[in-house]
């Protein structure tokens, strides 16, 4: 995993002094690195029953799309409030300052389809844990969740186990 780590771009106090942005449109354009995460990230799940990867907004689009390619499933966009043209299901979660909602489609997950939630990072997990409870409103029975990225010291794996979804990372960073 270290030639993983190491496509991945570090932007310190990005978007606001202490933080460190973890950037992977560097991995994204290194073929070798980009297809090395998606084999790891499907590799958990090639022999599970998977009928759809849920991708998270925006980076989940692009890794969920190719590691939904990958296991030959559907996919299905998460996404910010607002964007899905037809009729929708939200679930609202909390932000440092004020709070956001994610979306799906009403009709997207048929029930009890089995859904794989795919996001670049995983930090707090609050993003995590509103589409898994999301999903779950629209009948997902969700086996698991992949990140590339883990920042270890926010909890947000521990967040995403307590609920019952196994979590899956590529690389860890110390810190926030
Ligand atoms: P959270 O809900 O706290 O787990 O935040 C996860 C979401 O925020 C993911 O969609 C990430 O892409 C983004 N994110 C949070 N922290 C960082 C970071 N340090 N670097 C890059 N993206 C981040």
């Amino acid at each position: 995993m270290d030639h993983i780590k190491r496509a991945i771009r570090t932007i310190p106090d990005h978007p606001k002094p202490g933080i460190q942005f973890r950037d992977v449109t560097t991995l994204l354009g290194d073929a070798a690195a980009f297809r090395a995460a998606i084999d790891a990230m499907v590799y958990p799940f090639a022999g599970n029953k998977i009928d759809k990867v849920a991708g998270i907004e925006a980076r989940g689009f692009i890794l969920g799309g190719a590691v939904a390619h990958q296991l030959s499933v559907g996919f299905v966009p998460v996404r910010k409030k607002g964007k899905l043209p037809h009729d929708t299901i939200a679930e609202s979660y909390e932000l440092e300052y004020g709070t956001d909602e994610v979306e799906i489609h009403t009709d997207a997950i048929k029930d009890g389809e089995n859904i794989l939630i795919v996001d670049d990072l995983i930090a707090t997990g609050g993003t995590a844990e509103a589409a898994i409870k999301l999903l779950r409103r629209a009948g997902a029975n969700i086996v698991g969740a992949s990140f590339i990225i883990d920042l270890p010291n926010l909890g947000g794996a521990r967040r995403v186990t307590n609920l019952g979804v196994p979590v899956t990372r590529l690389v860890e960073f110390e810190g926030d």
